[in-house]
């Protein structure tokens, strides 16, 4: 039965880039992801956004997830997908749709906003799967944060345990925890 699978496979590719719309992805992630044309794309974002697709180039530089706040926001949404990867039989796309949903939930449960967009999360991935970031564990803590590959182990330490001065006292109020994504 091709055309029946067909007429699924769309659909499930149609769920996808809406969920995906509905989380704030940019176009280019939806055209990444899908076999969807562009324009049926763009018309599935008018429609489901109200609004046209932000233009311009996605992020394509890892110095972003090295900055302080970032990188614990970042390392904690890669902790819970290198955990979903692990567990869960899923598509690729669906494992980083899946973990930001929990990272959205972790973050509000701390009456935090999230500073991780999902295209960024997206994008995050693919610098681990191309090997141009990974993460290293704490070396104070123990916790598993994003870092550069070169990164030496025995000397990291995270920016939860070692905030940059700027931070001052305001740390432990402001900052993202972490226990709930380094518990497993
Ligand atoms: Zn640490």
């Amino acid at each position: 039965m091709p055309r029946v699978k067909s007429i699924l496979t769309e659909a499930k590719q149609i769920d996808r880039a809406v969920t995906l719309i509905h989380l704030g992805a940019r176009l280019q992630v939806l055209e990444s992801e899908t076999d969807l044309s562009y324009e049926r794309l763009l018309r599935l974002y008018k429609e489901v956004s109200g609004k046209s697709p932000s233009k311009g180039q996605l992020p394509f530089s890892t110095d972003w997830f090295m900055t302080w706040q970032p990188n614990i926001h970042a390392s904690l949404f890669l902790n819970i997908h290198e955990y979903l990867n692990k567990v869960a039989a899923m598509d690729e796309i669906d494992v980083v749709i899946k973990s930001y949903k929990l990272y959205l939930e972790q973050v509000a449960s701390q009456g935090l906003e999230p500073m991780l967009s999902v295209t960024r999360a997206w994008r995050l991935v693919k610098f681990v799967d191309n090997g141009m970031l990974t993460m290293t564990k704490c070396s104070c803590c123990g916790g598993h944060f994003v870092t550069h590959p070169h990164e030496i182990a025995k000397h990291f330490v995270c920016g939860l345990c070692n905030p940059p001065a700027r931070a001052g006292k305001g740390k432990a109020a402001g900052s993202l925890r972490m226990e709930s994504a380094t518990a497993h």
